[in-house]
């Protein structure tokens, strides 16, 4: 399969799981909100303003496209998609949730690492609609600390606690 990563290709998803990022690279730990053995989530450093806290679930294993994606990380990775899709709409109140996975560049990738993209969603957004913006450090912390708060709810919830 062809690849589409320029040669040497320095990896910004695979900075972020390892936490080797750099200082010219967007997204930070402070970005993560959930990691297993095998996928790293973590709020987008690029956000469509109508659909703030966007978030990205990337395997920890560089793999460039689905064609590559081993296919028993499809499981795992929609377990994932759903938790995040519940944390989601619990963090943000948000009535709607829609999943994204581009695939070379006419399927409009452009970060060469396997993501899958989970939106909030409300009524006429647009998503897509409007150029997407760098959203600052700041900003994208406070919504990471909101999104593991819903997770660390439903959690609980799952295992019965109050
Ligand atoms: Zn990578």
């Amino acid at each position: 399969m062809t690849s589409h990563a320029p040669e040497g290709y320095d990896c910004p998803f695979c900075a972020v799981v390892q936490g080797t990022e750099k200082d010219g690279v967007a997204t930070k730990q402070v970005d993560i909100v959930h990691q297993t053995d095998l996928l790293t989530a973590f709020v987008s450093s690029h956000q469509w303003p109508a659909n703030p806290g966007h978030v990205l679930i990337v395997p920890n294993g560089h793999v460039e496209n689905l064609y590559e994606l081993p296919s028993e990380w499809a499981e795992p990775f929609q377990a994932a998609t759903q938790l995040l899709a519940r944390a989601l709409k619990k963090a943000f109140d948000c009535p709607g949730i829609s999943t994204r996975q581009h695939n070379e560049p006419a399927g409009g990738q452009d970060v060469w690492h396997y993501h899958v993209h989970v939106f909030p969603r409300f009524e006429g957004d647009e998503l897509y609609g409007s150029d997407r913006q760098r959203v600052s450090e700041d900003v994208r912390s406070k919504q990471a600390e909101q999104i593991r708060r819903a997770l660390k709810i439903l959690e609980e919830r799952e295992y019965g606690e109050e």
